[in-house]
C-alpha cells in the first residue's frame, strides 16, 4: 500500500497552507524537506565555485556537483555520467540540441515533430528551421490523442534527419511508444529526442532500453528545484557536437588566435553552474528512488480513475486525450463555463489546478479548444484530493452554469 498521507508529511508547503489541495503537479511540483535541505546543507557548509579551486570548499562543491551527475545519470540509467549536461531545464536541453548539433543540418533535411509537442520542442526547431533550411513534419494524432504510428512511418525517409517527441503529453497526459519510434527512425538513419519533462516523475526512465540519442528533463517537474534539469546525449553523438554557448569552465585553453573547447559534457555548461540546484535535484532523485515506484505509479494512476470516474458521472464536462497509455493527469472543458472561471472558483476553495493552452496550442488547437482546464497528481496526493476537487467542480458548475 502507497502511504500518500504518511508521506506528504515531508512536504512543507502542506504544513504551511494546511487546506491546500494542488493538483498543479505537472506545471511543477512541490519539493519534500530533504531537497530544500540539502540545498541549505550545501550553502551553509559547502559554498564555492566548481572545478578551479584550489581549496577545500571547492573540491567539496566540485564533489558535490559531480556527484550529482552521477545520481542523475544512475536515474536513466545512462551509460556514464559523462554523458550528463546539466541544463537550466527542458527547454534549454532542447535549445543546446538545436544550436549544437541542429547545426550539422543542412537545407532539405527533415525533422519530425508531433502535434502534442510542448512549444519548448517546437520554437527551438522552427528557429532551426529559419537558420538552415531544414524542413520541419508534424505526426497526427490518433483519435486518443497519441501519436499515429501509421502516420509517422509514412513521414520518415532518408531526409529525416531527428524525431523530437515528447515522452508523455503535458496537456492531455498520453504517453508515446518511443521505443517503436526509436526502432524506426534509427532505421531511416534519423536521431530522436525525447521530451521527458513529464515522464521523469511518473515512469522508469531507462535509456538504453528507450533507445533515444537524446533525453531531456526539469528537475521541478521531479520533485527538484527550479533553475536545474539535465539532458542525457549517446556518446558518440555527444562527442560529435560543437558547443553552443561560450566562456569560462568550457574552454580547453584561450589565446587571442583562437581557443580550444574542454572534453563533453563541460564544453556544453559555460559559466558557473547552478551548483546548489544540481546539489538540489540529486536529492530529490535520490527521494524517489527510494519509493516503491510501481506502488507510486498505481496510487498517481488510481487518482486519475477514481477523478475521471466522478467526471463521467457529470454532465457537460469533455475529456481530452483517451489514450490507453496515458500519465496521471486529465484535461477537461465544459459545455456551460470557461476553464478559467471555473479555476477562480476551484482556488477559492484551496484547490490548485492549471487553465489554458499549456504552452501546446498546436495541440489544443487540433482538439478544437483554445483552453483546457488540467488536474495533474503527485505522490501527495490523495483520494479525499479528488474527492474534494469533484465537490468542489459539481457547486462550481452549478453557480456557473
Ligand atoms: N516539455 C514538456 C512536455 C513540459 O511539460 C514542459 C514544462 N511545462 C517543458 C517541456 C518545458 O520545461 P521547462 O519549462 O522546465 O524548461
Amino acid at each position: 500500500m502507497f502511504d500518500a498521507i504518511e508521506l506528504k508529511k515531508q512536504f512543507p508547503i502542506f504544513s504551511n497552507h494546511p487546506d491546500l489541495i494542488y493538483l498543479d503537479n505537472a506545471a511543477t511540483m512541490q519539493k519534500p524537506l530533504c531537497v530544500l535541505d540539502a540545498e541549505r546543507f550545501y550553502y551553509e557548509n559547502h559554498n564555492a565555485n566548481v572545478h578551479r579551486g584550489a581549496h577545500r570548499l571547492a573540491t567539496a562543491a566540485t564533489d558535490a556537483y559531480e556527484g550529482a551527475r552521477h545520481v542523475v545519470a544512475q536515474f536513466i540509467n545512462a551509460p556514464s555520467h559523462e554523458e550528463i549536461i546539466f541544463t537550466r531545464g527542458t527547454t534549454e536541453a532542447i535549445n543546446l540540441v538545436a544550436n549544437s548539433w541542429g547545426n550539422s543540418l543542412n537545407t532539405g533535411d527533415e525533422i519530425i515533430l508531433s502535434t502534442l509537442e510542448h512549444h519548448a520542442n517546437i520554437v527551438p526547431w522552427q528557429m532551426l528551421a529559419e537558420r538552415r533550411g531544414v524542413i520541419i513534419k508534424i505526426i497526427k494524432l490518433d483519435e486518443h490523442g497519441a501519436v499515429d504510428l501509421a502516420h509517422f512511418s509514412s513521414l520518415l525517409s532518408n531526409k529525416t534527419k531527428l524525431v523530437a517527441i515528447s515522452h508523455v503529453s503535458n496537456a492531455i497526459g498520453s504517453i508515446q511508444p518511443i521505443q517503436l519510434i526509436c526502432e524506426a527512425a534509427h532505421h531511416a538513419g534519423a536521431k530522436v529526442l525525447v521530451d521527458g519533462a513529464q515522464a521523469v516523475a511518473h515512469l522508469n526512465i531507462d535509456v538504453q532500453e528507450l533507445g533515444a540519442d537524446f533525453y531531456a528533463f526539469s528537475g521541478h517537474k521531479v520533485y527538484g528545484p527550479t533553475g536545474i534539469g539535465a539532458l542525457w546525449v549517446e556518446s558518440n553523438t555527444l562527442n560529435s557536437m560543437s558547443p553552443w554557448q561560450g566562456g569560462g569552465e568550457m574552454i580547453a585553453a584561450v589565446s587571442f588566435s583562437g581557443s580550444t573547447y574542454a572534453a563533453a559534457p563541460y564544453r556544453f555548461e559555460a559559466g558557473t553552474p547552478a551548483i546548489a540546484q544540481a546539489v538540489g535535484l540529486s536529492a530529490a532523485l535520490t527521494w524517489i528512488s527510494a519509493l516503491d515506484r510501481a506502488a507510486l505509479l498505481n496510487h498517481e494512476q488510481q487518482l486519475r480513475q477514481q477523478l475521471e470516474e466522478g467526471l463521467i458521472q457529470m454532465t457537460g464536462i469533455s475529456i481530452h486525450g483517451q489514450s490507453p497509455d496515458k500519465a496521471a493527469l486529465t484535461s477537461m472543458t465544459f459545455a456551460g463555463a470557461h476553464p478559467y472561471d471555473v479555476a477562480q472558483f476551484l482556488d477559492h476553495k484551496g484547490i490548485a489546478v492549471r487553465v489554458g493552452h499549456h504552452c501546446a496550442q498546436p495541440l489544443l488547437q487540433s482538439l478544437g479548444v483554445s483552453g483546457t482546464l488540467r488536474a495533474s497528481f503527485a505522490a501527495y496526493n490523495t483520494s479525499s484530493d479528488v474527492d474534494a476537487f469533484l465537490v468542489a467542480l459539481h457547486e462550481t458548475l452549478e453557480i456557473l452554469g
